[in-house]
């Protein structure tokens, strides 16, 4: 078993074409970090006449949607789940172009297997006579609620993400402004709350409110504006891209590539200049400096105003108050690839384990790393050959963990946890696993801070709590410093790809027209 991975693609030069180029003398912009949403930044600023930079601190772009390669298999590191394809189609439409002649998104159906401990499963759907049989089939008696479920979860879609999903929360009277819609959705009940009040079905209540954890929220606590996530994936599907999610970024990066965008990797910034509470640029880790009259960090914010600004610029962001933040849980990502296929087992899968409550107040409130486990198993291999080699698999099975105030030492845990994962795996889905295994990575959550950077190795950043969504979360326009901006999983909406690039969308809306720099 080999366990040395490579990266896809090293930094992208700017392509030699002139066409959408920002005019000679055009104010700079810096990103800090390519992610989905440092990336859309990027694109939005580029069409509205900002000379771009994308500076990134790994060996090729993506952040959490790094691509690993090895052997022959190709392994998504993060996101898997397509959701609103919409929002990547208009960042190409915004080049002149069509997303379709750079990435082929295939809609998954059904969407996702929710195998339960005792060996049931639920298939989740698109189709709404299926997603009912389904429902009949656990309970017949929570038909009617579940319909009233979803007439809820429309009403959530269409204020928390038609109508505020992409507005820029940067004053209080922006949230005053949306209060009365947060009051109709009755945006203080927590998710699973919600839907206990409509199924008794303990399977369907997991089925119908785990969605927050797809975007790092505790369905326990998360408000249950998130089940718009479920009437999102019915109206838009989940899809997968050839190639694997991995092709996005690289048809992102292109884009920005054909307007003369470069995207420098091996290029962490260690610090943002600020000169009489304005940013001019960006002090890089070889010690060279980038000024600039904008910067734009998609580097989790707690990170950035803690590690990247010094704390005497810094009234509202003070250590203490990122300290006082709740953060969302974090993963264990088993990466690996068989020598044979697995027919049986569908594109997406969740492996649940024995507990639902007790295990998301273990990993979110406890912060203990307990025994059981609930897995997302993937198998991109199932609708894509490209990822692994003829007759074998490529999978990820992905475990929610608590971010590390738990205290475990993960290089001592890690083997063991993923004997444990491995162990369970076999006795469920993947029979004779522990002998078809030819390559083989973890992800911890040390991984999530030392390489990506994440405060306390949160995966998604801020926890999406009430008190922590819309006004309450890091505003695109800095509130401590003139010409910093954010993007990306902190800011709002929240994590997730339709998220960032949503933020990206709020975010063009504070950026300074360039005429104000001539
Ligand atoms: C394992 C996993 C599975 C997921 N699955 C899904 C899914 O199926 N569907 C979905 O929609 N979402 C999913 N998500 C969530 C989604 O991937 C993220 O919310 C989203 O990709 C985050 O994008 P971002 O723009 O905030 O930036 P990130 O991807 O977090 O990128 C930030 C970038 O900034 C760089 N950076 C940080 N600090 C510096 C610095 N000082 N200097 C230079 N560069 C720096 C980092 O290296 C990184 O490249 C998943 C996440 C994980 C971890």
């Amino acid at each position: 078993m080999r366990s040395s991975f490579t990266p896809v693609s090293g930094s992208v030069p700017p392509a030699s074409a002139d066409a959408g180029r920002a005019p000679r003398g055009a104010p700079r912009a810096l990103v800090i970090g390519s992610g989905f949403g440092g990336l859309a930044a990027a694109i939005r600023l580029s069409c509205r006449g900002w000379n771009v930079q994308v500076l990134e601190k790994l060996d090729a772009p993506g952040g959490r949607a790094y691509v690993w390669k090895q052997d022959g298999f190709s392994f998504d590191a993060g996101p898997t789940i397509i959701t609103v394809p919409h929002l990547l189609e208009e960042l190409w439409t915004l080049c002149g172009r069509k997303l379709a002649d750079d990435v082929e998104l295939r809609a998954m159906e059904p969407f996702y297997r929710i195998r339960f401990d005792d060996g049931s499963w639920f298939d989740y759907s698109a189709d709404p006579e299926h997603m009912r049989a389904e429902v009949a089939r656990f309970d017949p008696d929570d038909v009617a609620g579940y319909e009233n479920f979803l007439k809820e979860a429309a009403l959530c879609y269409q204020l928390g993400f038609e109508k505020l999903g992409a507005k820029t929360f940067d004053t209080l009277g922006d949230l005053i402004a949306a209060a009365p819609d947060l009051a109709r959705m009755r945006g203080w009940r927590s998710i699973y709350d919600m839907v206990c009040s409509h199924m008794r079905n303990e399977k369907l209540r997991v089925a119908m409110s785990f969605h927050p954890l797809l975007i790092g929220g505790n369905p326990l606590s998360v408000t249950c504006v998130y089940s718009l996530i479920n009437t999102l994936e019915r109206r838009f599907g989940v899809h997968w891209a050839m190639g694997g999610t991995g092709a996005l970024i690289r048809g992102m990066v292109k884009l920005l590539a054909e307007r003369g965008v470069a995207v420098r990797c091996n290029a962490e910034v260690k610090r943002i200049r600020v000169e009489n509470g304005r940013a001019t640029g960006v002090e890089l880790a070889d010690g060279s400096v980038e000024p600039a009259d904008i910067v734009i960090s998609n580097a989790d914010t707690a990170w950035t105003y803690k590690h990247l600004i010094a704390p005497e610029h810094r009234r509202h962001w003070s250590d203490a108050r990122i300290e006082r933040g709740r953060y969302s849980m974090s993963l264990f990502v088993w990466y690996f690839g068989t020598r044979r296929r697995y027919e049986d087992v569908p594109h997406h899968m969740m492996v649940l384990g024995p507990r639902y409550e007790g295990l998301l107040t273990d990993i979110f409130k406890r912060h203990h790393l307990a025994e059981d486990f609930s897995l997302y198993l993937h198998r991109p291999s199932a609708t894509d050959p490209s990822v692994a080699p003829p007759g074998h698999d490529a999978f990820y099975a992905l475990s929610p963990v608590p971010h590390l105030d738990s205290g475990t030492d993960w290089a001592a845990t890690a083997e063991a946890y993923r004997r444990a994962i491995e162990a369970r795996l076999e006795a469920t889905v993947l029979p004779g696993l522990r002998d078809e295994v030819v390559c083989s990575r973890v992800t911890t959550p040390i991984d999530f801070r030392d390489r990506l950077l994440s405060y306390k190795g949160a995966a998604f950043g801020l926890e999406p709590l009430l008190l922590q969504s819309a006004w309450f979360r890091p505003h695109n326009r800095s509130e401590d410093i003139a010409g910093l901006f954010m993007v990306g999983a902190s800011t709002h909406p929240g994590a997730g790809v339709p998220g960032v690039l949503m933020s990206a969308k709020a975010l063009e809306k504070v950026i300074p027209n360039v005429q104000q720099y001539a």
